[in-house]
């Protein structure tokens, strides 16, 4: 009987709550609203109960009463439990299952010790249940499942940590700044962190922060790693991410400036297209109409956060050239330059934001042209504000944006406003723009899901809430 239970739960929802006994780190709460549902647990003589009607809601069962035996069965699809009131015995589908303390009667009501829910079939026809005892409650599993305790390992080159997840393949490096290095998972965190963390290990410091629909995790990895590396596998329900001291087969972290907050006084918002320039056309979404719309959300988020004075390169529907667009900015002295776009696939499939920033390395024949020290500026009209070489200037500014984009996707990717990519290729519309600045593709009009979001005036005004944030951080320079 133990071992059919041990195959049909997760070794490592057991690792889980041992490790909350046994650590005592805090439950992540979820905020109301948000979280998964749930139920409280009371504690009789000093052992967790649920009340059987709360028990019966989460399993969607029905109940059948025997006065005369005190015996009450729960059906919920093809399973039973039947409980018996004074007696510490269940029997879950014909297997009797020990408790641990007696089912008990109280106001008329059964309370069965919430031991049972972690001994429940664990099928797709009843809902997965798992007692939290910091929280003091039984809640039940969303059909994103679960991510459990991580597990570290140091060796001398690499530093290895291991999340068991129910779905591996959501995992996403949501930011890649040692400093601020995110990871965002599909599936509720059920876990603990580790308190603290081994000598030698390129991990400095893990935490869990907000994510929509998930969970995420907030890493510091220490400056003599050289990359780091996700695996996700399905097969053993695995995502291990490797940071390392050594070169190899690595992905690289996000280029860092000089440390401290960033001077940001003036931020030119570029909504793409306009006059007959439609842009993308989807359904009822036209990207000018809905890229105008974002930038009048997107400057009053920004002056609120920033206190910094918000430019715009067209404030109604007009034709705006891409030399009139870089004036504006390089006019307005900008900090700062968002180019509001928004996408469209041929495959209906593809969805979420992506951020155009300039490479932050440099070709030969471009780093010959630099140093040889030309900065200089192109022949300027009368009357023009000189255009500088978009090269050199995209040079210029490459890691700034880079962070820029960085910190403007991650926020997206935890909002659940993503999937989100990073392209290193200077876009046509921020050509001749003298500051950092990114072309952000906001979300995918073709993707019917991105569409209705941005559509409703708030979905869009939550875009607005994200940028603006990834804004504030990237001054922040966290
Ligand atoms: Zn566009």
């Amino acid at each position: 009987m133990r071992d059919r239970l041990a195959r049909r739960r997760s070794r490592w929802w057991i690792l889980a709550l041992v490790a909350w006994a046994a650590w005592g780190a805090d439950w992540r709460t979820p905020p109301p609203g948000e979280g998964p549902e749930a139920v409280p647990v009371r504690r009789l003589d000093g052992a967790p109960y649920v009340g059987v009607n709360d028990l019966a809601r989460l399993l969607d069962a029905t109940k059948f009463w025997r006065a005369d035996v005190r015996k009450l069965v729960l059906r919920s699809g093809p399973h039973s439990i039947v409980l018996t009131a004074d007696n510490p015995f269940a029997i879950v589908d014909n297997t009797t299952i020990w408790l641990g303390a007696p089912v008990r009667s109280l106001g008329g009501e059964l309370q069965v010790p919430a031991a049972l829910v972690d001994t429940l079939p664990a099928d797709s026809t009843l809902a997965r249940l798992i007692f939290d005892p910091r929280g003091d409650r039984v809640l039940v599993l969303p059909a994103s499942g679960g991510v459990g305790s991580p597990r570290l390992t140091v060796a001398a080159q690499v530093t290895r940590l291991t999340f068991p997840a129910d779905h591996p393949e959501a995992a996403v490096v949501a930011a890649r700044a040692r400093a601020h290095f995110r990871v965002r998972m599909g599936g509720l965190f059920l876990g603990v962190l580790p308190e603290s963390l081994p000598s030698g290990s390129l991990l400095r410091s893990i935490r869990t922060i907000p994510a929509a629909g998930g969970s995420a995790f907030e890493c510091a990895i220490d400056p003599a790693a050289v990359g780091y590396r996700m695996t996700q596998d399905p097969a053993s329900r695995r995502v291990t991410l490797e940071w390392s001291r050594a070169e190899g087969d690595l992905d690289e972290f996000a280029p860092e400036g000089p440390a401290g907050a960033r001077p940001m006084r003036v931020i030119v918002l570029d909504p793409g297209h306009g006059g007959a320039d439609l842009g993308v056309t989807a359904g009822r979404a036209v990207e000018k109409k809905l890229a105008l719309s974002l930038a009048l959300l997107l400057r009053p988020e920004l002056e609120r956060r920033l206190h910094a004075r918000v430019v715009l390169t067209r404030a109604d529907d007009r034709t705006v050239s891409a030399d009139a667009r870089a004036e504006v900015a390089n006019r307005s002295r900008a900090d700062l330059v968002l180019s509001l776009h928004f996408d469209g696939y041929v495959d209906a499939r593809a969805r979420g934001a992506t951020a155009l920033c300039p490479p932050a390395t440099l070709g030969a024949e471009q780093a010959g042209a630099r140093n040889h020290g030309r900065f200089a500026a192109d022949d300027a009209g009368p009357g023009r504000v000189a255009m500088l070489r978009w090269r050199d200037v995209a040079f210029r500014h490459a890691v700034e944006s880079r962070a820029l984009a960085e910190a403007v996707l991650s926020t997206i990717e935890l909002k659940g406003q993503g999937p989100t990519r990073l392209r290193e290729r200077l876009p046509y519309g921020l050509l001749g723009v003298n500051a950092p600045g990114i072309l952000l593709e906001c979300a995918t009009l073709t993707a019917p899901s991105d569409r209705e979001r941005v559509l409703q005036e708030e979905g869009l005004r939550q875009l607005a809430v994200s940028i603006a944030e990834g804004v504030a951080a990237y001054r922040r320079n966290e």
